[in-house]
């Protein structure tokens, strides 16, 4: 039988409306056997998450003031759930005890994972489901590192037990026993995390956007959805600033080469993205899956007569930023060229040190640093078989007359990066995105 493993982010579960809606969408198809939730998120803009509250309890505890006078904020949104939902069901003496805890100083960690803890229970009991609490199924080292293998082997045999189950996000457990989380946003590993322990089909994340951008909806007016994109591209896209899911935070399915569909619990017809290992299909229409920038680079440029023919060149000039801890995102180089692209946040209180460094160890002709460079990637499987795409992007960058400073194309044709000055950022992404979503 087909096994589904579902996971609802924090504004899917906000409130009993949208508990309802959850329900329904779980019990609209049997094969969604296993359940990741998050803590309550915002029910409306300046609302508070349950998680930020319970950060604020520690915070208050570790301070020495009282939780009493706060902690009724977080039980009236439990209550609140359970009340409009119309279930039998008394969390009191559970919130008593998260209560207690946090004041007798359980930590940091153990207090913001109460949100899925609670959350996991009644939506649990709300479904009819069983609980199986994270502590005893995903385990950290004692580095504070993942344990990913002994997770593994214990999450799947937790899961051979239930048919259908509810499992809270964003924590586990520490060899001694205590709660540690994930960082901010973690239920999106736990979900990937039970989807690989499950051999599951599909792993369905559901949130509030149906699926992701081509572009960055702040800066290209109502951008197109992307139907289907590979975990590759997801990575490209993401490191280039792409609010779409961390690629860390899936790496358990992306081993395991499982899919994950982003659906919007508001709209649970629209079909959303699908995240695929990898497809030789792809949209014919559009080309590029998307488009996306970040700005804040710098550029590094090593002007050296016969630099060409000098063995050891490169390795001695990207020692100089290994030495310093500096990683490079870029090297674009010429005959007599080579340019480091950088963060400039990376490098702007090392700059000094490092040209120094650099002059000493290649004695350059000459060496410049130019900030206020932006970034952008345009990503797409596609690219490989279509012909002219490069043309088409750089046609595109010079019709509204932005100059480019940078090109790098990787080798597997999936993506050409540009880099133009900061201020053309908005007009080049634009205008790349029009070319091929007209
Ligand atoms: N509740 C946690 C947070 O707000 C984890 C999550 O929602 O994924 O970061």
């Amino acid at each position: 039988m087909e096994i589904k493993v579902v996971k609802f982010g924090g504004s899917s579960l906000a409130d009993a409306e949208h508990f309802k809606q959850v329900a329904d969408i779980i019990k609209a198809d049997p094969a969604r056997r296993f359940v990741v939730p998050s803590a309550p998120g915002k029910r409306f803009s300046n609302d508070i998450k349950v998680t930020d509250m319970l950060y604020e309890c520690f915070e208050l505890t570790r301070n020495g003031g009282d939780v009493n006078a706060y902690f009724p904020k977080i039980v009236e949104r439990y209550t609140s759930i359970i009340a409009e939902l119309g279930m039998n069901f008394d969390i009191s003496g559970e919130l008593e005890y998260v209560k207690n805890a946090i004041m007798h100083h359980s930590g940091r960690d153990y207090a913001a994972s109460r949100g899925e803890y609670l959350n996991g229970m009644i939506l649990a009991k709300y479904l009819g489901f069983d609980f199986v609490d994270a502590e005893n199924v995903i385990f950290f080292r004692n580095d504070g590192s993942f344990d990913e293998d002994k997770t593994n082997e214990e999450m799947r045999r937790e899961l051979k037990k239930h048919k259908y189950a509810v499992i809270p996000g964003f924590y586990g457990c520490m060899p001694n026993g205590t709660i540690k989380t994930f960082s901010r946003g973690g239920s999106d590993i736990t979900g990937a995390i039970v989807a690989r322990a499950a051999e599951a089909d599909l792993y369905e994340n559901w949130t509030d956007v149906s699926g992701f951008k081509m572009a960055d909806p702040r800066i290209v007016k109502d951008p197109c959805t992307i139907d289907t994109i590979t975990y590759r591209e997801l990575r490209e896209l993401s490191y280039m600033g792409a609010t779409v899911l961390h690629d860390e935070s899936i790496f358990p399915v992306r081993y395991a080469g499982i899919p994950i569909n982003i659906r919007n619990t508001n709209c649970p017809e629209d079909r959303g993205t699908m995240i695929v290992p990898g497809t030789s299909e792809y949209d014919t229409k559009h080309i590029i899956t998307g488009v996306a920038g970040r700005k804040g680079y710098s550029v590094v440029t090593i002007e050296k007569d016969m630099m060409n023919a000098e063995v050891g060149f490169g390795r001695k000039v990207l020692e100089v930023f290994e030495d310093d801890d500096i990683s490079f995102e870029h090297l674009p180089s010429g005959i007599d060229t080579m340019s480091i692209v950088l963060e400039t946040k990376s490098i702007e209180e090392k700059r000094e040190r490092v040209l120094t460094r650099l002059q000493k160890a290649v004695r350059p002709d000459s060496i410049a640093v130019e900030d206020g460079l932006a970034l952008i990637a345009v990503v797409g499987r596609g690219m490989v078989r279509a012909k002219g795409t490069a043309t088409r992007v750089f046609d595109a960058i010079a019709g509204a007359d932005v100059n480019i400073k940078m090109i790098d194309q990787g080798s597997s044709e999936m993506n050409i990066i540009i880099g133009v000055e900061e201020h053309d950022f908005e007009k080049a992404l634009n205008a790349i995105y029009s070319e091929f979503v007209k």
